[in-house]
This record gives C-alpha cells, sequence and structure tokens, in this order.
C-alpha cells in the first residue's frame, strides 16, 4: 500500500478514536504510534520503546476493531518497538528509507524503568538545577556517605519520577553488574502486605536488601503504616550500612511526613534533602522545544509562548496541552496559534481570577509603553504608539479570544482588517529570531492576571 494511503488510513483511525477514548489515552498511547507498513491483510505499527510497547498491545483489540468500522474490512494489527527486527523488516518491505537510529539497536535498559526518563532528556532550569546536579553526582558516585539516602520532594509533576528513573537508566548503563531496585512505594507497601500472607517473607528481604541501588518513588505512601514503616526501617538500615545507595522521592519534605516514626525521619534526614520547585517561564518553553524537536515538529514561537504561558503550575500538565495542540494540528493540517487556542479551549480558561476586559488589557498595555489609552484608541500611526496598539489587540484576540470585529469595535471603532493585520504582526515578530517581544508578553499577561 502506498504510505499516503496507509497514513490517511491511520488518521482517520485517530479521528475515530479520539471520540471514543479518553484524551490522555490518546495523547500517551495512539499518538506516539506510527504506521511502517500496510497491505490489504496486516497493519504494521511502531512504539518508541519497550515501555509504551506493553502498554501499546492493550489497546490492539480497539485499535483492530476501530480498523474494521473505518476501512470497512478486517486488519491484523502487527505492533513492534521501534528499530526492533520486525519493524526494520516492515519499513523495508514498505520501502521506507533507513534512518541510522531506525536500524540501531535499542540501549541496554531496565524493564522497570522509562527508557525516556533520562538525564539528557532532562532540562534543567532554576526551580530543578539543585535536584538534577544532586542526581547526577548521586548517579555517578554511588554509596558511601555521599547524598546517602537522596531525599527528593516537591509536588506533582515536576520531575521527581523522571530524575529518580534518570539515575536507575545511567547506573544500568553503566554498571550493568550493579543492582538496581525501583519500586513505587505503593507497590513496595502491597509486595510487603502478600510477603506476609503468603509466608514468603525472606524473598521480600533478600529483593530489597541485596539492592546497590533501591529507588523508592512516592515515600509518602508509607505514611500511617506502622508496620511496613518498622520493615523498612530494618531495610534502610541495612542498606546503608553496607555503603548501599537510597534515593526517595516524596511529595513533601520530611517533617511535613504525618505519623511516621521519628527514627525514620531522622534517617530520612540524615544524607541530603533537595526539593524540586514550579518551573519558570524560560523553562517551560525549553521543555516545549525539545517535545517538539523530539516529535520533529516545527511549532511557531507564538504558540510555545501561549502554551507556557498560560500553563505554569506543572511539568506534566504542559506535556498534556503540547500532546492536545499536536493532536489537534494532525487533524487541523497546521500548527498555529489558532489552532493551539481551539485545542486547549477546555484547559486554559480566558478568565482567571479578575474578569479582564479590552479596557483592562489597553489600560495595562499603555501603562507598561507609557502611552495614553486615548492614544492607543486614536488613529495615530507612529511607531511608539502603534506597537503598544498592536499587541493590545493581540492580546484581546489570543487572552480574552474576542473577535476581530469585536476588537475593532472597541478600539475606537478600527475595521476589522486592520485588527487581523495587527494581529498578524504581533505573532510573525514573537517569530522572528532574537525577538525580545515574547517577554514583554509574558510580563503583560502576568499583570493582566494580578
Ligand atoms: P513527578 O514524579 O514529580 O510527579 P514526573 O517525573 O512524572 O513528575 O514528570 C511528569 C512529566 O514531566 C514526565 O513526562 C517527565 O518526563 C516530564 N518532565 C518533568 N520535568 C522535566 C524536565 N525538567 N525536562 C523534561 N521533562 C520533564
Ligand atoms: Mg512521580
Amino acid at each position: 500500500m502506498q504510505e499516503t494511503e496507509m497514513n490517511g488510513i491511520w488518521r482517520k483511525v485517530i479521528d475515530r478514536l479520539s471520540g471514543e477514548i479518553s484524551e490522555v489515552s490518546l495523547k500517551t498511547w495512539i499518538l506516539p504510534m506510527k504506521p511502517v507498513y500496510a497491505d490489504e491483510k496486516t497493519f504494521v505499527l511502531s512504539v518508541p520503546d519497550s515501555f509504551s510497547y506493553s502498554n501499546a498491545i492493550q489497546w490492539k483489540n480497539l485499535i483492530r476493531n476501530t480498523f474494521t468500522v473505518v476501512c470497512s474490512r478486517d486488519y491484523e494489527i502487527d505492533i513492534g518497538v521501534s528499530g526492533s527486527q520486525e519493524i526494520v523488516d516492515a519499513l523495508r518491505r514498505q520501502n521506507t528509507p533507513l534512518s541510522p537510529t531506525q536500524v540501531e539497536d535499542h540501549p541496554r535498559v531496565s524493564s522497570q524503568m522509562n527508557p525516556q526518563y533520562t538525564f539528557d532528556s532532562f532540562v534543567v532550569g532554576s526551580g530543578n538545577r539543585f535536584a538534577h546536579a544532586a542526581c547526577v553526582a548521586v548517579a555517578e558516585k554511588l554509596g558511601g556517605r555521599n547524598y546517602n539516602p537522596l531525599f527528593l520532594y516537591g509536588g506533582s509533576g515536576l520531575g521527581k519520577t523522571h530524575l529518580m528513573h534518570s539515575i536507575g537508566n545511567y547506573v544500568t548503563q553503566r554498571h550493568p553488574e550493579k543492582k538496581v531496585v525501583y519500586v513505587q512505594c505503593e507497590q513496595f507497601v502491597n509486595e510487603f502486605i502478600s510477603a506476609i500472607k503468603e509466608i514468603a517473607y525472606d524473598e521480600f528481604r533478600e529483593k530489597y536488601r541485596s539492592a546497590d541501588l533501591l529507588l523508592i518513588d512516592d515515600i509518602q505512601f508509607i505514611e500511617g503504616k506502622e508496620q511496613m514503616q518498622i520493615e523498612f526501617f530494618h531495610t534502610f538500615n541495612a542498606l546503608h550500612e553496607s555503603g548501599k545507595h537510597i534515593v526517595m522521592t516524596c511529595d513533601k519534605p520530611p517533617q511535613s511526613l504525618a505519623s511516621l516514626e521519628e527514627r525514620l525521619r531522622t534517617r530520612f534526614s540524615s544524607g541530603l534533602i533537595v526539593d524540586i520547585q514550579p518551573p519558570d517561564y524560560e523553562t517551560r518553553v525549553a521543555i516545549l522545544k525539545r517535545r517538539a524537536q523530539l516529535n520533529n515538529v516545527n511549532v511557531p514561537e507564538d504558540v510555545l509562548d501561549y502554551i507556557s504561558a498560560n500553563i505554569a503550575t506543572n511539568i506534566r500538565e504542559l506535556d498534556g496541552a503540547f500532546n492536545t495542540v499536536l493532536a489537534y494540528s494532525l487533524l487541523a493540517g497546521s500548527i498555529d496559534l489558532e489552532v493551539a487556542t481551539a485545542a486547549l479551549k477546555d484547559i486554559i480558561q480566558p478568565k482567571p481570577a479578575r474578569q479582564i476586559t479590552a479596557q483592562i488589557i489597553m489600560d495595562v498595555v499603555s501603562r507598561y509603553y507609557n502611552v495614553t489609552v486615548n492614544e492607543i484608541l486614536s488613529n495615530r500611526r507612529s511607531q511608539d504608539i502603534t506597537v503598544p496598539r498592536q499587541i493590545a489587540m493581540y492580546l484581546c484576540r489570543f487572552v480574552l479570544n474576542m473577535t476581530f470585529p469585536k476588537i475593532g469595535e472597541e478600539f475606537g471603532g478600527k475595521d476589522h482588517t486592520t485588527v487581523i493585520h495587527a494581529c498578524n504582526k504581533v505573532s510573525a515578530d514573537l517569530n522572528s529570531p532574537n525577538s525580545s517581544l515574547s517577554k514583554d508578553i509574558e510580563e503583560l499577561k502576568k499583570r493582566l492576571i494580578i
């Protein structure tokens, strides 16, 4: 089957699925799949790594059924990991030129860890610089008293798990002989409970006490679980005394963990405690740029700005918003600010604490640029007035989602074509290299919200 036909069918399948499964599932599991080969009977999809694979196969039946609906006939669906022999063969059958990464063997990674969570893919910024440095230090020099234990805490979606897996992946790659054990605290607790029930306590003990590096994610799960705390206390001591490394993540600092045995709190605090803070605007933009690069898409600056300026709390949400925009643009056939605003209309509400109006925008912008509102409303064409006027119009369009004619009306009865021109001009400036405009826009948005 021709590649365009194959891609067309896949797009229709995605389209259909998008109405049937949650947006999160679509973004996380379906969109990363790429069609690599198709004939009358078979459709082969690749997924980026073995981590995605184990999840992707759960969708196989649904995907097959959707193909049946979309194409009115049955297809056999094969899913393989990118770079695997199966996918390389499929690409050859499809006559697709192979890029080096497609034939390269995948690096050895422990299956417990997400291979995509590495130091390389982690964007360092002011909020996570120290945490990142501490994790690199631990990964490079395991054991002993060097930052041991490392206690990493911070809010949800800020990269704790990513950093923890980065340490695990780093150590597994460089020191295959070392035993790295990664566990979600919840799983740790469940394993402990069933070990006791099934009288398999020795196995449990052996698994955790033989680790050279023990990574326990979301340790807050141990709060209030007394028996578990005692067990963990012993595991902790056994490892620590024999110079093995322990890294924990938590959603709060040790002193805020409720009903935690005091001796455990002391242990947690005996190494290095580092926090991770929400990313600043620059880091958010940098993360999105990296995502765009990884996805091989060209995303205009104003779209990056729009997402980064509006989603500030957490990187998971930032990712989610970005993926939503990508999913939309796939269907829309282009990626621009209009598509982004439409894609995120449910996530980014143009009404923060106070109700922003065109008046407020003009007021804030005029003060920022040291002109008067009357000058903005006027028809004067001098540069020092047109720039703020155009920016105010742009903000009305993309912060308030006002229509072009409505904006014209609010700005002293200007024609809608003037408004369109203004918005395009500002978008173009935002996209031009070395433009300092995105900083101004970001600052103005901040002032509007406060
Ligand atoms: P936490 O464990 O703190 O809740 P995660 O580590 O699961 O957060 O991060 C949420 C998502 O954001 C993951 O997909 C992760 O890869 C991504 N992420 C977080 N911080 C960064 C960063 N600094 N650079 C790149 N991606 C990041
Ligand atoms: Mg986590």
